[in-house]
């Protein structure tokens, strides 16, 4: 098996689904004792969270390639970013090394496309919704149809994530809030849900939620589990 660096720490809750998912996956294709070979750099969230409120953008892809590289350097030999939203910074990460760079929205896509949906809806942080980088990515270069929530839903998504979520609360208001919008775009046409920020799942899985579920943290997962063992 290929070592898989995971630059984390984005929030560390969402790096504990990464470890845990990366590590049932190792199990369910290798058998009950085996685990997955990786390495987590898990960088101070606080730090990269300052940043990307003040926009700093290149900074933090500074920040992010160095770990990058130190990963490298321990022998990883493919690179996955524990985050959606950090994927701001994936061309400064992927010119830092020169192992492959799994990109979470290209791995979210394949499972969209192979499944035949069109119009999903995208969940995540602010920026994910409205920047060009991963919505931009999605439309233009896989030809999907994002749905993004409105204004008011956009912001009530952002807010449950940065004051809950990532300091890993859970609450059924929050569920609650989440199902309303699924439920919502449901009804206005949306075929899927993509949960666009890698804590989502802590709120919603394809057991509650009105439309099918594509989980980046967990297809992220499970697609660099197949590189790893191809
Ligand atoms: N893990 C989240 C995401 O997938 C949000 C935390 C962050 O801002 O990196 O976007």
């Amino acid at each position: 098996m290929k070592r898989i660096g995971i630059l984390g720490g984005m929030s560390p809750e969402s790096t504990i689904i990464y470890y845990r998912a990366l590590n049932e996956g190792a199990r369910a294709a290798l058998g009950p004792l085996d685990t997955a070979d990786c390495l987590i750099a898990s960088v101070n969230f606080g730090a990269i969270q300052a940043m990307q409120k003040a926009g700093e953008w290149e900074r933090a892809g500074l920040h992010l390639a160095e770990a990058a590289e130190g990963l490298e350097a321990a022998g990883a030999e493919l690179i996955i970013l524990a985050t959606n939203t950090m994927h701001r910074c994936a061309p400064a990460i992927e010119a830092a090394v020169t192992i492959p760079f799994l990109h979470i929205a290209d791995a979210t896509a394949a499972h969209l496309k192979r499944d035949g949906r069109k119009a999903p809806l995208l969940l995540g942080t602010a920026y994910t919704m409205e920047q060009d980088f991963y919505k931009g990515r999605l439309i233009e270069e896989h030809g999907l149809d994002i749905i993004t929530p409105d204004d008011t839903e956009r912001a009530r998504i952002h807010a449950i994530i940065f004051d809950e979520l990532v300091n890993g609360i859970a609450t059924d208001e929050s569920r609650n809030a989440y199902l309303d919008i699924v439920a919502r775009h449901a009804d206005a046409g949306a075929d899927s849900v993509i949960l666009g920020c890698t804590e989502i799942g802590m709120l919603l899985s394809s057991a509650n939620s009105p439309l099918p579920v594509y989980d980046t943290a967990l297809i992220h997962c499970a697609v660099a589990l197949e590189k790893a063992l191809a």
